[in-house]
């Protein structure tokens, strides 16, 4: 079928025509269709049939522009081509934290999938400061599973090559390129700033010549280093939770890049969560000690948990499949090193893109609720002014920091765990 943007008007009658919604679907005579506001560059509906509300899918569709800038940023729709081909290399990893998909299109950029109706998007529920104990066990499991699963580690040297053609993924790279690399550490039209920050604040980092030097070496690397399959950006509004489960969406940046961009993204945002919620937790009538307690045992075990799993998984494979190039004949103590070696270089990889991640949030284009909707200016620029001067150290020092407890004692440093 050829493109077009579907209205809520012709959606029913679309499903109608799609046999494999047929198997989702009773009838098409009362489906409700309601479109979802919190997406930045697509359209998300939900549908179910009033009559049974147990039937219900979710569509997404690209449009070939940012949804919430309009045609005036051109944007391809090829998009989600990439996002389909993501979800679909996600699920066969781990199709427990991935939302089930019933239909493709690339033809029509869209997809159908599971509505993930009993969950709820992480970074909302963690500004209303709810606790998920199982997140850091799951989120870790399927970024190892799908890190692992796409690399060199695993996969013979052809497929691979293969899989880096299939997502290369120009346009959103560019996005991350410029957004998360580029203008936030210059003085760009693009940036978006609290007003109560000071000049002196943005020189602190727009104008540091040995943060600029590392900021680039990311930006190099994130540009050059083909290792897995990335997710491309998983933030914690990439991911719905209830107490019990935990999926992950919005796979459209996904392509070939370094491992610990993805472990970064999410790390630091939790970071940033936790110094949002100095000021939040007061907000909300409570002691600030035991929500960011959560939040930082959670970092952490994301982390020991990620890289626990990540190894695992290759001793798993190297005894399943020694013929792989990476056989090691001189015996299990060269391995175990070149293992240790490898999960230290991505640790410092994680810290530096943490940093990049975080620091664009407060400079660039694009905020996180969790800091830019505080509504007491000089409190949101309070956080805003900790989330830059630990972005700062960490991508400065990434080669340094030697472990996970390091960066939450520098986090604890700016703003105390009391
Ligand atoms: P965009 O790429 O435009 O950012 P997202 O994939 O993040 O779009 O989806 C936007 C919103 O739609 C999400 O924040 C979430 O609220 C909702 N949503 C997306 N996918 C699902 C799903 N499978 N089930 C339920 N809600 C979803
Ligand atoms: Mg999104």
């Amino acid at each position: 079928m050829a493109y077009r943007i579907l209205t809520i008007a012709e959606i029913p009658k679309y499903l109608g025509s799609l046999e494999e919604m047929q198997k989702i679907f009773t009838d098409f005579n009362n489906l409700e269709v309601e479109e979802v506001g919190d997406g930045n560059l697509n359209y998300v509906f939900l549908i179910k049939n009033s009559k049974n509300p147990q039937e219900t899918v979710v569509l997404k569709q690209a449009v070939p522009y940012l949804r919430v800038v309009g045609e005036s940023w051109p944007l391809k729709r090829e998009r989600m081509t990439i996002e389909i081909m993501a979800l679909q290399k996600e699920i066969e990893l781990c199709p427990q934290h991935v939302p089930e998909v019933y239909y493709g299109s690339h033809e029509m950029s869209l997809v159908i999938m599971e509505n993930l109706s009993a969950h709820k998007v992480l970074r909302g529920e963690i500004i209303q400061g709810k606790v998920f104990r199982n997140f850091a066990e799951h989120i870790s499991t399927f970024m190892a599973e799908v890190l692992f699963k796409t690399s060199d580690l695993c996969l013979d040297h052809q497929t691979k090559k293969e899989m880096v053609s299939k997502y290369i993924n120009y346009d959103l790279c560019k996005i991350t390129e410029d957004f998360v690399f580029t203008t936030p550490y210059e003085k760009h039209e693009t940036n978006v700033y609290n007003p109560e920050l000071t000049e002196e604040d943005l020189n602190f980092i727009q104008q540091d010549h040995d943060l600029k030097i590392a900021v680039a070496e990311m930006k190099y690397k994130f540009m050059n280093n083909a290792e897995s399959l990335l997710h491309g950006d998983l933030h914690i509004g990439s991911i719905m939770v209830n107490e019990n489960e935990t999926y992950v969406i919005d796979p459209e940046f996904a392509f070939y890049g370094p491992m610990g961009f993805d472990v970064g993204a999410l790390i630091g945002n939790l970071l940033m969560s936790y110094f949002s919620h100095e000021h939040r937790q007061q907000l909300l009538g409570r002691e600030p000690y035991d929500y960011r307690k959560w939040l930082l045992d959670t970092i952490e075990s994301v982390w020991i948990k990620f890289a626990e799993k990540f190894e695992a998984l290759w001793i798993e494979e190297q005894l399943r499949n020694p013929q792989l190039a990476w056989n090691y004949p001189e015996g299990e103590q060269h391995f175990k090193v070149l293992r240790e070696r490898f999960i230290a270089r991505l640790f410092s990889d994680t810290v530096g893109f943490a940093a990049c991640k975080m620091m664009r949030r407060i400079l660039g284009l694009a905020k996180v609720a969790d800091i830019a909707e505080i509504e007491n200016l000089q409190e949101r620029a309070r956080i805003e002014r900790m989330t830059l001067k630990l972005g700062k150290q960490m991508v400065i020092e990434r080669d340094s920091i030697k472990d996970i407890a390091e960066v939450l004692n520098l986090a604890k440093e700016l703003s105390p765990l009391v």
